[in-house]
């Protein structure tokens, strides 16, 4: 079994708990673990799967409930760093309109620092970089690069997830696209879900735009399409692996416990990159990912819902 270093941001996202009224009215909220990467992290873990969590939160007792979370889930947290300053917090509401108000203080997930001896144990085991907040700036896009640097020459297998967030990239999408592209260019597996794709690419059609991102280097690419199940795209095939049914309460996190399912099963490959030859397998493992996404819509909140490898195995074979 592999090990997979996630690495990138861990916050809390406080959630409004009365839905359809912004921010400005809002006067409850709960507090919930959050972060894509710490996510993918959980997951893995969750199904049995190794996974060290590399990011930084801060001393203080938000810091300390968000490692509590990733420790219960049985992520290793032995290289989680933490700051001085206050932990990343996040303010969410659905206002009327439909569209969500957002309040982003960031604060120590920026901060984390690089730790040149973290590449060692890099080498022949895989590496996932869920970008979300860390394409932002601070000390965390410095150590992402010098990771994904690290990641290449000790040819580590290499997972990217944009995890685009328009409230946090507003009239600077191009400068986005223009960040992600140095990592599609050479990551192995890349995690995109539809609107991630087509602004990648600049394409509509979900099949150009995979044929643009390959152009650019991308490898495998998967785009989740919620209740559709996933579009698979290799240099020979361009398939949609259906999901499963379910009656889905909560879609957050779903995208993750695809990309943490996915890792998972790859990581159990004696060579990880191997995945890159066959796409028989690729497609299996691809229908797997799926029942983990579509299991973790089924429950409120994204790492209380990510299934264990029991549940899996049940949903694989109902
Ligand atoms: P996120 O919101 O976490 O960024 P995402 O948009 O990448 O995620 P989704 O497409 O919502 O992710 O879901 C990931 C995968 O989970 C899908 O590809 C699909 O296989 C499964 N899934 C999600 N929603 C459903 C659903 N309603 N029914 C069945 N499967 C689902």
């Amino acid at each position: 079994m592999k090990t997979v270093y996630c690495i990138g941001e861990l916050l809390i996202d406080f959630v409004a708990e009365k839905q359809g009224s912004d921010l400005s009215k809002a006067d409850e909220f709960t507090k919930k673990p959050g972060g894509a990467p710490a996510n993918v992290a959980c997951a893995i873990a969750k199904l049995g799967g190794d996974s060290r969590f590399v990011g930084c939160v801060g001393f203080d007792p938000f810091g300390t409930f968000l490692l509590n979370v990733l420790e219960k889930s049985h992520v290793d947290i032995s290289l989680a760093q933490r700051s001085k300053h206050f932990t990343t917090l996040a303010f969410v509401s659905l206002a009327e309109n439909g569209e969500r108000d957002f309040v982003f203080s960031r604060g120590a997930d920026k901060k984390l620092k690089y730790d040149s001896g973290i590449k060692k144990g890099f080498n022949g085991h895989m590496v996932h970089l869920g970008a979300a907040t860390a394409l932002l700036g601070g000390d965390l896009e410095e150590a992402y690069g010098r990771y994904f640097f690290d990641a290449l020459t000790q040819d580590a297998f290499i997972s990217f997830d944009p995890n685009f967030r328009g409230d946090l990239w507003k009239e600077e999408e191009e400068t986005f696209i223009k960040k992600c592209t140095t990592f599609i260019e050479k990551s192995h597996l890349c995690k995109f879900s539809l609107e991630e794709a087509q602004l990648l690419s600049g394409e509509d059609d979900i099949e150009k735009a995979c044929d643009v991102l390959h152009k650019k280097g991308a490898q495998i690419i998967t785009v989740t399409l919620g209740g559709k199940g996933t579009l698979v795209s290799t240099a020979n095939i361009k398939t949609i692996v259906p999901s499963i049914t379910v009656n889905p309460v909560d879609t957050t996190g779903a995208g993750d416990a695809f990309i943490g399912c996915l890792l998972y099963q790859i990581s159990s490959l004696a060579h990880p990159t191997a995945i890159l030859k066959d796409d028989e397998l690729l497609l299996k493992m691809v229908k797997k990912a799926n029942i983990a996404g579509a299991i973790t819509t089924t429950n409120y909140g994204a790492i209380p819902s990510l299934p264990t490898l029991e549940q899996l195995k049940e949903k694989s074979e109902a």
